[in-house]
């Protein structure tokens, strides 16, 4: 078999026609929760160091590490230049009349130096990106421990046009093998699962559900990468299009200095490209197999990575994996026709 490592580097690729999105989890990707809280002007500036050591001894709100206590006023021509967090809403002892007075009745605070307290809002939770930590301090400062990689990966920015032209020729291989299917009469899905670290396409596989109704493509491929290392449980020789690569001593000794003799269980550190995302069951195949990263063109209406579930970053689960979605995203649609994964009951 040709290897197909090294086809990338002759072929024609429009790294512009596309960009890989990460595939968050729920609380990367949800909207920032806000619980209401008493603040209150810091109206003699001198004040401010006892106020908050006062007021942290009397309300140290727990579990709301990163909220910033203080604030700077940014209003031109406000009477005070700071206002500090009193208390949260739910911890005011009385709601019936608030007043600094009513909020601070046990004599630990003295007052000296506080204006009347007002309702601001005030994030809930730490924020995990850069999009919900902007979104966060528009309502109260908040610490921030940035995950770059996120960030970048956020702008579409992760991967360099090198990168991105070994991604556009492993999602081809994926492609051709998807419309090898159609030929066939089985579903236009395709995949390839490749070693990152030699830049190998490990097995490259197809739906085969003509045959089996679990031999969705990334199933196929699975256990291709299976046979390569001398397990596996399926044979595919009927379709041509459906292969593995055997390792070679020269292959199998990776950049990492993997010895020939230790092979991966099954997928660990190998990248799957795949046209379409992942149904619950090839989802959970992966979660066993140890894939390192997922890639997928296009999104499903059953997708188990992103649209209807998120199952590679269930912490429950006993291994995780990055997933990035739009390589080659519109090639990947038109396997099926515009719009038709929305419809699609079927997933892959
Ligand atoms: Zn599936």
């Amino acid at each position: 078999m040709e290897p197909q490592t090294k086809r990338w580097k002759g072929s024609v690729c429009d790294a512009d026609s596309w960009v890989a999105y990460p595939v968050l989890s729920d609380k990367q990707s949800q909207d920032v929760e806000l619980i209401e809280a008493f603040a209150a002007p810091i109206v003699d500036k001198k004040e401010t160091s006892r106020l908050l050591r006062e007021l942290s001894g009397l309300y140290p709100l727990n579990g709301l590490q990163h909220i910033k206590r203080v604030r700077a006023v940014r209003e031109k021509g406000s009477p005070h230049p700071l206002e500090v967090l009193v208390c949260l809403v739910s911890d005011a002892p009385d709601l019936k009349a608030v007043s600094i007075d009513s909020l601070l009745p046990s004599g630990g605070v003295r007052r000296g130096g506080l204006g009347e307290p007002f309702v601001v809002k005030v994030p809930a939770r730490p924020a995990l990106t850069r999009p919900q930590f902007e979104l966060a301090s528009k309502h109260w400062p908040t610490s921030f421990h940035e995950d770059k990689q996120v960030t970048v990966a956020l702008r579409g920015e992760l991967f360099s046009p090198l990168q991105k032209a070994r991604m556009h020729t492993y999602m081809t291989a994926a492609l051709t093998a998807a419309r090898a299917a159609t030929e066939l009469g089985m579903e236009a899905v395709g995949a390839a699962v490749v070693d990152p670290a030699t830049e190998r396409i490990v097995a490259v596989g197809h739906d085969c559900r003509g045959d089996h109704p679990l031999h969705h493509a990334v199933m196929v491929c699975i256990d291709l990468v299976a046979q390569s290392q001398g397990g596996g449980c399926y044979s595919f020789d009927r379709y041509p299009a459906c292969r593995f690569t055997p390792p070679t001593p020269d292959t199998s000794q990776s950049a990492a200095g993997v010895a020939a003799s230790s092979q991966p269980y099954i997928c660990t550190g190998y990248d799957l490209y795949v046209t379409r995302e992942p149904c619950v069951m090839c989802a959970m195949a992966l979660v066993h197999s140890r894939i390192g990263r997922v890639f997928y063109g296009t999104s499903s209406a059953d997708g188990a990575v992103g649209t209807k579930y998120k199952i590679h970053s269930q912490k429950d689960l006993n291994h995780r994996f990055e997933v990035y979605k739009g390589v080659l995203g519109k090639q990947c649609e038109a396997l099926n026709g515009p719009g038709s994964h929305i419809k699609r009951e079927i997933d892959n």
